[in-house]
């Protein structure tokens, strides 16, 4: 499928109130393994896990995977308000942008989300008070064609090392599709100035001292052809405009895998011995039969400024 920018869906009218129209319409068809997923199901996903997932989305920036006609049919990302959606979704400034962003602040706007097909949440890495002050850093690891999810837990577990010994906690997360996002809360330090030009240079200047130290492993090269058999180190998504799939997100997959944050020694050893671990073992249907738990609801707890880290990679070098 290709993605398209912001397609205006100009000829349909949103609801301004909760309610699902449709509900049994189905948007990820059955898979050899999984049953057919309704707009109802979603729904019910978006109500179980809104207290897991508002934490990562409110009150940010944030992206919407829009697949009216489910996985199979067109998909769009939708970053700015559209004329007729529903109230509950609000909007924000980002600095220097000519146009607002899309936020929502409860489980009401969850609910309609379900409503108008949204597949898939993807927020910033900033809070709407001030989007210029991250709060923060998304590593996207990524396997390229040939390359083992064992060696993607590697480099987490890696890049979990390197980030300790710079004074910075970090949590792992399974995309649901290919690879393992790794989560650094920061410090928003207004007054040291630790915006996203610091957190753009600490994440590639982090990753590019990986790939010098296992060039056969890590890569860092936009260019695919140059990627192969390796883990391709995503440092790109630290920018005032950048996102990353939500934890506890569906992801717009055959069989609804879900983004999900995991513990690190999960990484380290997997589940359970009969259960495959996975970048997209959880499925949505899973998560409606059992309920998931979030590992680290506290992350930002562990929050550091990235200043000092930063002073002590650039030491290191
Ligand atoms: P995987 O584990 O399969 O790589 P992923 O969610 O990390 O899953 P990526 O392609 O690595 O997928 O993208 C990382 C993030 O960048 C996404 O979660 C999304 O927020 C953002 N992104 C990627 N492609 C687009 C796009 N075409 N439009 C908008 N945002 C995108
Ligand atoms: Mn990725
Ligand atoms: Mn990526």
């Amino acid at each position: 499928q290709g993605l398209r920018e912001d397609k205006p869906a100009r000829e349909v009218t949103m609801p301004t109130v909760s309610r699902l129209t449709h509900p049994e319409r189905v948007l990820w068809p059955a898979t050899d393994d999984q049953p057919a997923i309704t707009k109802a199901d979603l729904a019910a996903w978006y109500e179980r896990y809104a207290e897991a997932l508002l934490p990562y989305v409110a009150g940010r920036p944030l992206a919407l995977l829009r697949a009216p006609d489910g996985i199979g049919g067109q998909h769009f990302f939708q970053r700015h308000p559209m004329r007729g959606q529903p109230d509950s979704i609000g909007s924000l400034r980002m600095p220097g942008q000519p146009r607002e962003y899309l936020r929502i602040d409860n489980a009401r706007a969850l609910r309609d989300l379900a409503q108008i097909s949204v597949l898939e949440l993807h927020p910033g890495g900033a809070p709407a008070d001030a989007p210029e002050w991250p709060d923060r850093l998304i590593f996207d690891l990524d396997p390229s064609e040939g390359a083992d999810f064992r060696t993607v837990r590697d480099a987490a577990l890696e890049l979990r090392d390197r980030l300790g010994a710079l004074g910075l906690e970090s949590f792992p997360r399974l995309t649901g599709g290919k690879g393992i996002h790794v989560l650094v809360p920061i410090a928003r330090a207004r007054k040291d100035g630790s915006g996203w030009e610091e957190a753009k240079q600490f994440a590639r200047l982090l990753c590019a001292m990986m790939e010098h130290d296992a060039p056969d492993r890590y890569t860092t090269a936009l260019a695919k052809k140059a990627r192969k058999g390796r883990i391709f180190l995503d440092y790109l998504r630290n920018d005032l405009l950048a996102t990353a799939v939500a934890s506890f997100s569906p992801r717009a997959r055959p069989g609804a895998p879900v983004a999900l944050p995991v513990s690190w020694r999960q990484v380290q050893q997997g589940w359970r011995r009969r259960q495959a671990f996975g970048p997209s073992a959880i499925h949505l249907p899973d998560g409606l039969k059992r309920t998931l738990k979030d590992p680290w609801p506290d992350l930002d707890d562990a929050a550091r400024p990235l200043r000092e880290a930063m002073a002590r990679l650039v030491r290191r070098q």
